[in-house]
């Protein structure tokens, strides 16, 4: 394509609400632009670059046996009643009404279609496994849309569905995904990292999320250096020593105005750790909604609040107020497990320990020696602490964090949908069983920033061979018709030969031209000017290293050779 009619709208500034890299890159080389909160135009060279990314997921997903078909991206919520699943996702889903008063959602995923689909067309066993997926524009109504294409509220996903007999099935197909997606992601030239992970609110049993290495990701995973475990924090499980306090009698001590762990700690002259640190929720849904509880961690661990919400089956949990507080007989500043008339769920750490100090749920007292099970009641112990760097793994290897970009997640699902969808298939005895489910997304457009995260320098975005939206830029210098007809020739060899080519032959000055092709992050560069034609040459190089003299001849060998190997699909 002829750069003066490509729609490439540049930026020279970085625009002031862009705060990630990829936000940033994407609306000055002109690939994004915002229509509404979290919203976006995909403008033409977004768009390429979307159909390469969509391409590979493609290839894999049909080598893995995976067949297309495309759903309504409109659902009426009469599936989501059906799924048991409508107060759980709560506004995030976009409802509204149509002209008859039917109530539709906006589909932010799509397992009650399929399952709808499924339970009418599902007769026998011998129709199984199936796995069917789609490319498609998802809606999610989110609480804070941010960096861009990172969390939007419309944007592209890939969602498939499987369906099976048995679990043995389903997690041979679970299996069959994962190394798919490994694929996927190795074809796109990222680093990244496949972790344990929650199952949040869509449910299931096993689930592994897809993470690309980058310090603005919004996740934090956990892993081992030494094996190969690794997780979400989320979920993550670790160990550390813990301080061991010695037992004591129960007593109390005058702690004026101090409401910190650290504080208390230091004035009583004990370590952070045999501190009991105690936050109180109130819970929403599942069997507790509506319930407010107690949580310790230890003074130098933070509690991981994901952890919480699944060990009480909630759908959320939110900071109880003051009054709360009072009503279970608390005191905000100065709250402890001890006597409070509230469930007290306490980190596995604190079990069996003594000689711990707590708040007293009395103002400016704190307790000392405080023995755990002697004195607590009502207590339950789980693992509720988040994994810290320098853990200890349960193969005694040490535990690093690091910020990740979830681009995908993999879920054996198992009967949580098809159960209620009523999804039934008639077994080789011919009676009637639920089948059972995985389902496997991606994050295309989320993707497509992430690789920008990942591949861009000063100047500008590189993409990877595989996804640039052209893979040479040919730039004329100067406006003379030697030069002209020169790149006019190569434009057209580059062309014939199936290269995509942009041909900047606009009337600008070469800086510029260099600084838009940085920008847009095209991989292989031709310079044409005068002063090397006059010898037969042009200058021809890869994008970000220097550029050498070849002879015009050489040029389509050399960028023929140049991408082979690179491209990881057709030119
Ligand atoms: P997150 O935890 O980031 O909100 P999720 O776990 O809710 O994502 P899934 O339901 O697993 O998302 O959706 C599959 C994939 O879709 C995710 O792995 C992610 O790559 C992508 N995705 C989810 N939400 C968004 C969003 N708001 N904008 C862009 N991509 C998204
Ligand atoms: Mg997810």
């Amino acid at each position: 394509m002829r750069y003066s009619n490509c729609f490439v709208p540049t930026l020279r500034d970085v625009p002031a609400d862009a705060e990630v890299i990829s936000h940033q890159l994407l609306l000055r080389a002109g690939y994004i632009r915002r229509v509404t909160s979290g919203v976006y135009d995909y403008l033409p060279l977004a768009l390429r670059v979307l159909r390469r990314v969509e391409a590979v997921i493609r290839e894999e997903m049909e080598r893995a046996g995976a067949q297309e078909l495309l759903m309504p991206m409109v659902q009426p919520t009469e599936l989501w009643q059906k799924s048991e699943r409508l107060a759980k996702y709560g506004p995030e889903l976009l409802r509204f009404k149509d002209r008859h008063g039917h109530e539709s959602c906006l589909g932010p995923t799509h397992e009650e279609v399929i399952c709808d689909l499924m339970s009418r067309e599902l007769r026998s066993y011998k129709q199984l496994p199936i796995n069917l997926y789609q490319i498609q524009n998802k809606f999610r109504d989110e609480i804070r849309p941010r960096f861009g294409l990172m969390r939007g509220r419309e944007f592209v996903m890939k969602d498939a569905y499987s369906f099976h007999v048995d679990d043995e099935s389903l997690m041979a197909e679970y299996k069959n995904m994962f190394d798919a997606y490994t694929r996927i992601f190795t074809r796109l030239g990222l680093h990244f990292r496949a972790v344990e992970a929650d199952t949040g609110s869509i449910g299931g049993s096993d689930s592994h999320e897809f993470h690309v290495l980058a310090d603005s990701g919004e996740d934090l995973i956990a892993h081992c250096d030494s094996c190969d475990y690794a997780a979400n924090v989320e979920k993550a499980i670790a160990t550390r020593d813990m301080a061991a306090g010695s037992a004591a009698a129960l007593g109390e001590l005058a702690t004026p105005k101090l409401t910190t762990a650290e504080e208390v700690a230091a004035f009583v002259g004990v370590e952070p750790g045999l501190l009991i640190k105690t936050l109180v929720y109130r819970v929403a849904g599942g069997e507790m909604d509506g319930q407010v509880i107690a949580a310790c961690v230890r003074g130098d661990d933070q509690l991981q609040d994901v952890k919480l919400m699944h060990l009480l089956q909630a759908d959320a949990i939110d900071m109880a107020t003051d009054e709360e507080i009072e009503n279970i007989g608390g005191i905000t500043g100065f709250i402890g497990p001890v006597g409070l008339n509230a469930p007290v769920y306490l980190d596995s750490s604190l079990a069996k320990t003594g000689g711990m100090v707590a708040g007293s749920n009395k103002r400016d007292v704190h307790l000392i020696g405080l023995d755990v099970e002697r004195d607590i009641n009502q207590a339950h112990f789980a693992d509720l602490r988040e994994t810290r760097a320098g853990d200890r793994c349960s193969c005694g290897g040490k535990m690093a964090l690091s910020r990740g970009i979830e681009v995908g997640q993999v879920f054996a699902l198992g009967r949580r949908y098809t159960e209620p969808m009523e999804v039934l298939f008639q077994n080789q005895q011919g009676r009637r069983e639920v089948a059972t489910m995985g389902c496997y997304g991606i994050g295309v457009s989320r993707l497509m920033a992430a690789v920008v995260e990942q591949c861009h320098d000063q100047g500008g975005i590189a993409w990877p061979d595989i996804l640039a939206p052209f893979k040479v830029v040919l730039i004329s210098m100067g406006k003379s018709e030697a030069v002209r007809i020169a790149s006019m020739d190569l434009y057209t060899q580059l062309q014939a030969a199936g290269i995509e080519v942009l041909w900047d032959e606009r009337n600008e000055r070469p800086g510029v031209k260099f600084k838009d092709a940085e920008l847009i992050g095209i991989p292989v560069q031709i310079v044409i000017g005068d002063r090397g034609l006059k010898e037969g040459k042009a200058e021809f190089g890869r994008r970000g290293s220097e550029r050498r003299e070849l002879p015009l001849l050489e040029l389509m060998s050399a960028t023929i050779s140049e991408l082979a190997g690179n491209s990881g699909a057709s030119l």
